[in-house]
This record gives structure tokens, sequence and C-alpha cells, in this order.
């Protein structure tokens, strides 16, 4: 019999969810590995609070398996519960409940021995110490948001999953949320969705794009750039603007175009490197080049290319 292999946290394996007459989720499978920090990178409508929903067994799968840390959601069991912590995207709080009333009521559903002293942890945690005695409905976003985590936290789950954790916040409580949950994540796994490319640089180690229910990329954040387009765009400056025909029958320029600050790009096949002949464009040309450079994709056009149609 072939080992099971336990070092997988999440394994979701074909899943489709199917909404009425909508396909939001079709054959989608990915595995993340005991202590990984994965984003879930997708635009709005792709799937991403679907898959979350599924995860953590609110929501039934149309079709397909999901298990974390080996357990079927379907089970939905206690013990699975205690393994996942949950910030769903609309952190449903009580604004009328103060912050202790709360957590404590948390810690009371997962039958937490040491209440007092684990929701006073939450809340050095979370950095709520200065706030801790207001009601939640008279906190700002990012606290309240720091609240759902901790709620999320309370019952030191082994796998997290953050439904766009960031969405909302202010510049300053973004870094904050931010810099929590990579701390957070030294310890546990964590699954977190967003819209926001950034939001993966900053946090994750990979990523996984999805785009109208199915899965366009998995890689780890920092391979992310060398996935292919199909065009690749060197831009060059010359002291005096060549003749834009010898500039198309440059061998390997695809297409040309002049920008307003005179710059031009060059487009060539992705995996053609067209600089050598640019120079020597300009030097049978007796043109002189001020600049050129390969245009690095950045995430954010990746994104854009994987998810556009
Ligand atoms: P995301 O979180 O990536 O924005 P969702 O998972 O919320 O995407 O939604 C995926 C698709 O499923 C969207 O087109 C959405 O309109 C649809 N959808 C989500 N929830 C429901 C629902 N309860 N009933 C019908 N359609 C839904
Ligand atoms: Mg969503």
């Amino acid at each position: 019999m072939a080992q099971k292999d336990f070092t997988m946290s999440i394994s979701v394996d074909a899943v489709t969810k199917i909404y009425g007459r909508q396909k939001a989720l079709d054959t989608v499978s990915f595995e993340i590995k005991t202590g990984e920090i994965v984003g879930y990178l997708g635009p709005n409508g792709a799937g991403k609070s679907t898959m979350m929903k599924i995860i953590t067994g609110f929501l039934p799968q149309t079709t397909g398996t999901v298990k974390v840390c080996d357990i079927d959601t379907r089970e939905y069991s206690d013990t699975f519960r205690r393994k996942i912590g949950y910030l769903p995207e609309h952190n449903p709080l009580y604004p009328e409940m103060y912050i202790k009333e709360y957590l404590n009521l948390v810690a009371g559903i997962y039958k937490l021995p040491n209440k007092k002293s684990r929701v006073q942890e939450m809340i050095e945690l979370t950095g709520l110490g200065y706030e801790q005695h207001k009601q939640i409905g008279a906190l700002s976003k990012g606290y309240r948001q720091r609240v759902g985590l901790a709620q999320a936290l309370i019952h030191n789950p082994e796998v997290l999953i953050l439904d766009e954790p960031t969405t909302g916040l202010d510049p300053n409580q973004i870094v904050e949320v931010r810099n929590l949950i990579k701390s957070i994540g030294r310890e546990k796994t964590v699954m977190l969705s967003t819209h926001i490319m950034q939001e993966v640089e900053a946090i994750c180690e990979r990523v996984i794009i999805i785009n109208k229910g199915r899965i366009v990329a998995d890689q780890k954040a920092n391979e992310l750039t060398g996935i292919k387009n199909n065009e690749s765009i060197v831009e060059v400056e010359f002291e005096k603007q060549p003749d834009l025909k010898k500039l198309n029958q440059i061998p390997g320029v695809v297409s040309v175009e002049i920008q307003a600050n005179g710059i031009i790009q060059l487009s060539s096949e992705s995996d053609t490197d067209i600089r050598k002949e640019v120079f020597q464009f300009a030097v049978s040309e007796g043109l002189v080049l001020l600049s050129m450079n390969r245009k690095e994709q950045g995430l954010e056009e990746i994104f854009h290319s994987l998810t556009q149609s």
C-alpha cells in the first residue's frame, strides 16, 4: 500500500463547484505543504472565496475531494475544525460586543481550557492591547481585521485560511496586517487570497493564480517573473530618431512603437534577445545609442496577461 503523505496540509483534488447554472470552480487541484505560505490570487469573481469556503468546510463542493491535514472536509468533525483557522472575506463580527467578550465566546466554542489567558495572549499577539476595552463596532477596519485574526488563531490551528485579509484597509494598516501574517506564517500553513499582486510579493513563497474558476499558474513567487509571455520588449533611445521602416527590418523585431518621450519600444518573440541586433543596427546606421534595456515583465503584467481573455 502506498504511504500517505502527511506533509500535505491542504489537498484539493479535482474540485468543481456549480452554483445553479454557473461553474464557479472547474476541476481545481493543488496541494499545500505544511509550513507553506501560499497566495491564492485572482480577479474578482475568479472563485477565491468559493474555494476557501469549501476548504474550511462551510460550503460543499459539487464534485471532487478536499482534505485538510488528511481529514476530508465533508467530515466536518471537531478534530477537523480545530485544525483550521478561518478569516472570512466579510469578517462577520458582532459590533455591540467587546473585544474580550467576543474572543471569550470563541474560546468557549472551542472549549479551550485556559480561556482567559488564551484571550489575553491573542490580544497581545494581534496588537489589540491598546484597544482591548472597546466594543468591536468602535474599532477601525484595520483593528476589526485584527480581531478577526485573533478569532482565527485562538485555538492554535495548524492551517490558516485568510480571505482577502487586507482588503479595505488603509496603506499603514495593510503593512501592519501583512507583517502580522508574515510572523504568524513562520509557524503555520497559510493560504491567503488576494486580488493584489504586491500582496503576494510581500508575503507569499508560492502563488496559485485562479481565473474564471480554473488554475492558470502555480509557482514559487520568485519564479513567476520567469513565466513566458508571447513577447519581449526592448526599450531604446537614440540621439536622433531613426527611420521607422529600418527599425522594423532589424532581425527579430516584430513591432515598433515610438512613445511620446521619444523612447522606442521594440518587441520580439519572448525567447529572442534582440539587443545585439539593435546595437549592430545603430553602428551600421551611424546612430548614437543613448540607452537600451530589456524590460523585465513585472508580476503585475504577468497577472494581467494570465487573467485577461
Ligand atoms: P472571488 O472570491 O474570487 O471574488 P467567488 O468565489 O466569490 O469569487 O465567486 C466566484 C463566482 O461564483 C462569481 O461569479 C460569483 O458571482 C459566483 N457566486 C459566488 N457565490 C455564489 C452564490 N452563493 N450563488 C451563486 N453564484 C455565486
Ligand atoms: Mg472573494
